[in-house]
């Protein structure tokens, strides 16, 4: 089975298009939260991402955009970005987002892996350093957690010898790319796939992945996408033009 894996969209359709344009074939989607905030198209990217799939895992973007998450908790440009999504989600897209599930959220026909927003025990937790990993990855009976969140492609690992982190090392700035993780027995692992709409680690491409259960391969994916279209979605919509910015740079 091969489970494409989406995280922190962020009302970026286009990025969300040129990563289902890029990704290989695939079984299932699945779907780690923040389908909302920060860009511009919440309504267009729900609608696309429902036709996708069922398996989501809410967001703090998603709760914050439906009244879940108090907006003293964000910063500015996040609390910005949230009172406009709940002024433009249409009702039906409100109670949809509102509805959405915690993690940990299992995946279906996979027992070994399950899906979190933030870590397993805080949805809202931010899994940054191996630090932050270790304990969440020896605490739990799954030996598989796809989490997003951070918005930084790449994860953390820890067996009975070793704990590190790991992120994939592409080759170009600008060019759709892949790097493949086999994944190893006995070993336990945390994986962000990194994050469509909103990418923090310096690379502007949006970021996917693909889990290949039989061969225990993650495929991490990078594309291009038609940046200037976001950005201009975010300026014409008197979004802060940070949130435009931002893109260009993958910060
Ligand atoms: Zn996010």
């Amino acid at each position: 089975m091969r489970i494409l894996l989406l995280s922190d969209i962020h009302a970026n359709l286009e990025a969300l298009e040129a990563c289902l344009a890029a990704a290989p074939a695939h079984d299932a989607v699945a779907n780690l939260g923040d389908v909302v905030g920060y860009g511009a198209s919440p309504n267009e990217v729900i609608d696309r991402s429902r036709e996708l799939g069922k398996v989501f895992v809410r967001g703090n973007h998603d709760k914050a955009a439906t009244g879940l998450l108090d907006l003293e908790d964000f910063n500015p440009l996040a609390a910005t970005s949230a009172m406009w999504t709940r002024e433009q989600l249409s009702s039906e897209h409100h109670e949809w987002l509102r509805e959405l599930p915690h993690g940990p959220v299992p995946l279906e026909n996979v027992p070994q892996a399950q899906l979190v927003h933030g870590s397993p025990a805080d949805e809202d937790a931010y899994v940054v350093s191996i630090g932050d990993a270790l304990v969440p990855l020896l605490a739990v009976s799954t030996p598989l957690t796809f989490f997003g969140h951070t918005h930084l492609q790449g994860g953390f690992f820890a067996n009975g010898s070793s704990a590190d982190g790991f992120r994939p090392e592409y080759r170009t700035v600008g060019q759709a790319e892949s790097v493949s993780l086999q994944l190893k027995p006995n070993t336990r692992y945390m994986i962000n796939p990194g994050s469509v709409g909103q990418p923090r680690d310096g690379d502007w491409r949006a970021a996917f992945a693909l889990f290949d259960t039989d061969a225990q391969i993650v495929h991490f994916h990078r594309t291009p996408y038609n940046l200037k279209s976001a950005q201009e979605r975010i300026l014409s919509a008197n979004l802060p033009p940070r949130l435009a910015t931002r893109l260009a740079a993958g910060r």
